[in-house]
């Protein structure tokens, strides 16, 4: 058996005991939504939970496809539960949020992967929280991506995301289920339909990729138009997922950063510890402001 990697000093992250990440479970429990960051045992919840910030996770809690570096569950969702537009915005309103990510599981067992779930919450959200900016985090809507990108652009919101993950050599592994030319298109398209919502993509490091093939995934992006990438060491949320191969130093992450902005994305944010929905508002209002 080979020696168990042990993590490094950089990944270590407070334990979440402050009032305001009590406050931010309560108001998720008592709405009755689910949330991306205790799904995925997301490493930030502390940080982010005290500041009030949490990603959504609409379409309920249970996906159809099974990841091998997601800690969601796999199975059979339970039906879309209407209520949820309204309860997304009564939390983004309770917490006097100034920008919101709403991502998803995958609903591969909808006629409409769930697109209409995200217009129904974008609506809401403008209806009650206007001056708040949004951003989604979307599946790949898998074969009717056309008609579901069409219908969520036209809602608007102000940045779509959606995350390639890794490398294409590793799909058949990692995202198995996925497309990564797909992914990629479908941000593409997303752009040419408006090209005032700004495109968004991550992928995440350690999974076994080398240097040089995501800086090939960074010149397709760029290739399709996208504005912001995130990267973000990958980290096993247990021991029947994925390994981790390698943990990337700070200092590759400041390199690939380097790199990354040097062809021409708007936004880059790379440390071990970011995720595709950290600091998201703080950066994107930053760059507004710029
Ligand atoms: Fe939630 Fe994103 Fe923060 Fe993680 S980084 S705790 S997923 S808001
Ligand atoms: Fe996790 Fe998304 Fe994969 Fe579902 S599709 S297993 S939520 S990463």
């Amino acid at each position: 058996n080979a020696p168990k990697k042990r993590k490094p000093d950089w990944i270590r992250v407070k334990a979440p005991v402050s009032k305001g990440y009590a406050e931010t479970r309560k108001l998720m429990r008592d709405l009755g939504l689910a949330t991306v960051c205790e799904e995925a045992a997301c490493p930030n919840i502390g940080e982010c939970w005290t500041k009030k910030h949490a990603t959504v996770m609409i379409l309920g809690d249970t996906c159809t496809r099974a990841c091998a570096f997601c800690n969601v569950k796999t199975g059979m969702p339970r039906a879309v539960d209407a209520k949820e537009p309204e309860h997304v915005a009564t939390a983004a309103a309770e917490m006097g949020l100034e920008h919101i990510v709403i991502t998803s599981v995958d609903r591969d067992d909808l006629p409409d992967g769930g697109a209409d779930q995200f217009v129904k919450v974008i609506q809401q959200l403008r209806d009650k929280t206007p001056d708040t900016t949004i951003e989604i985090l979307t599946p790949d809507f898998r074969n009717k991506h056309e008609a579901a990108i069409e219908k969520i652009v036209e809602a608007r919101p102000d940045v779509f995301n959606h995350n390639l993950e890794t490398v294409p050599r590793l799909y058949p592994t990692v995202r198995p289920g996925a497309r990564y030319y797909a992914s990629l298109r479908l941000l593409e398209q997303v752009k040419k339909l408006d090209p005032s919502i700004f495109t968004k993509s991550g992928v995440m490091v350690g999974l076994g990729e080398e240097r040089l093939e995501v800086h090939q995934v960074m010149d397709d992006m760029r290739s399709a138009d996208i504005d912001f990438l995130t990267m973000g060491q990958y980290l096993q949320p247990t021991p029947k997922h994925h390994e981790v191969k390698e943990y990337v130093t700070p200092k590759a992450f400041d390199a690939y950063a380097s790199i990354a902005r040097a062809k021409g994305f708007l936004l880059v944010a790379a440390s071990p510890l970011t995720r595709s929905s950290y600091h998201a508002g703080d950066d994107f209002k930053k760059m507004q402001d710029a």
